[in-house]
């Protein structure tokens, strides 16, 4: 398995992984996606709250806030403490705030100080005056396939193309280059950003034969965004420990070694 970045930027990272099958290339999103643990709050406790928003949706607002945390949590049911919460699978997050004011994510306040929401400026609600809101969340480790609080990132592939460009059989070759939309060719004809191409199809219809694109199997262009406080590179590294993790207990379950 070969892995190149193409592109990182606005949050987005695009790579190419060559030598892979498609259900494998389909393991790798699912996994990315829903498979890794993200920490996001799971319980409140709501002291007061004489807002304009009621209990149930400032929770939700507060659950979906992407929170940024060390690999050093448990999951709640593979901790010594058997499920009950504790420091080492658990982490309570407060609130207490006087109106006038917005409050906003970077308000949730805790005693470990490497969780902290991945955008401060987030506003969960605004407070008038004589207003307040008073409350103690609970954060946990859970996985997307169980709530979309949980999801680390939103996931997309594409086959790799394969072109293929015999020139001579071009009869007007900057209309045909300027007709792709992706700017693979120069106005020769010449590749010159082959991994952008999306398989339209364009090239091939107007040079009528000249070109000829398709798919590569064992080629895929993944994009990948991260929705949850862990940065793109550390997803793709938990993503493929996690899927080696899991072909290991596959493995045992069925008497093989890897
Ligand atoms: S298939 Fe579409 S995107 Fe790809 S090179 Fe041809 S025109 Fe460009
Ligand atoms: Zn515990």
């Amino acid at each position: 398995m070969d892995v190149k970045i193409l592109d990182e930027k606005n949050g987005k990272l695009v790579l190419k992984i060559e030598g892979i099958e498609p259900a494998f290339a389909n393991v790798i999103r699912r996994t990315i996606m829903s498979d890794i643990p993200v920490m996001a709050v799971d319980f409140i406790d709501m002291e007061k709250n004489n807002s304009a928003f009621f209990d149930e949706a400032l929770a939700h607002r507060i659950a979906m806030i992407p929170l940024k945390f060390p690999n050093t949590y448990n999951l709640r049911e593979e901790c010594s403490c058997d499920g009950k919460g504790c420091s080492n699978c658990e982490v309570v997050l407060v609130i207490d705030k006087k109106g006038p004011c917005v409050v906003k994510a970077g308000d949730l306040k805790t005693i470990d100080e490497l969780v902290t929401p991945a955008d401060p400026e987030i506003p969960i609600t605004y407070l008038d005056e004589k207003q307040s809101l008073k409350l103690e969340a609970t954060a946990i480790l859970g996985f997307g396939t169980n709530h979309s609080k949980w999801q680390a990132a939103v996931v997309g592939y594409r086959m790799a193309p394969v072109i293929k460009v015999d020139a001579d059989k071009v009869k007007n070759k900057k209309a045909t280059a300027d007709s792709c939309p992706k700017k693979v060719y120069d106005s020769g004809l010449k590749i010159v950003n082959k991994d952008a191409c999306n398989l339209c199809m364009r090239c091939v219809e107007i040079s009528q034969d000249g070109i000829k694109v398709s798919a590569n199997p064992s080629s895929y262009i993944f994009t990948i965004e991260s929705v949850c406080g862990l940065d793109n590179k550390t997803l793709i590294n938990r993503g493929l420990d996690r899927i080696q993790e899991k072909a290991e207990l596959f493995l045992k379950v069925a008497g093989k070694d890897l």
